[in-house]
């Protein structure tokens, strides 16, 4: 008999995050407006798992954020019920690239972007999977 482990999809090695243009140009410039301090957001999207894509359909700023310098938070209980969020976005004033350990341990859904300073384009724009391994981005 022919067996074989299941794997979920966070476990698979590899997906593409499919970032539309007018997205990335609003994490851009929510970035740039929050300077220095940090801002957050939500991603909601869709998944196809057979294909190893996510699909991001809309940047959500959740309600009542708290931006401050190195750190943004929001409260989850003021989040409405939303089941489809595929990862989240923030900004890194300090140009850092790479996720620290606070925002792995906070990991929710797929893909986490980081927006860095300058932000000028979607160069600026790193995204990452839950182990903090670079995910290739499409912007679209
Ligand atoms: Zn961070």
């Amino acid at each position: 008999m022919f067996w074989r482990k299941k794997r979920t999809f966070e476990e698979k090695k590899k997906f593409k995050l499919v970032l539309r243009r007018e997205d990335s140009l609003f994490l851009l410039s929510q970035a740039r407006a929050l300077h220095p301090k940090e801002f957050i957001s939500l991603l909601r999207g869709k998944v196809k798992k057979d294909e190893n894509i996510v699909y991001v359909s809309e940047v959500i700023v959740p309600p009542l954020a708290t931006y401050g310098h190195g750190f943004s938070t929001y409260n989850p209980y003021l989040m409405p019920i939303i089941a489809d969020i595929v990862g989240t976005a923030h900004s890194h004033p300090s140009g850092a690239r790479l996720p620290s350990f606070e925002d792995l341990r906070n990991f929710i859904g797929y893909a986490l972007l980081i927006v860095c300073y300058p932000y000028e384009s979607s160069e600026d724009i790193y995204a990452y999977d839950s182990r903090g391994r670079n995910v290739e981005m499409e912007i679209s």
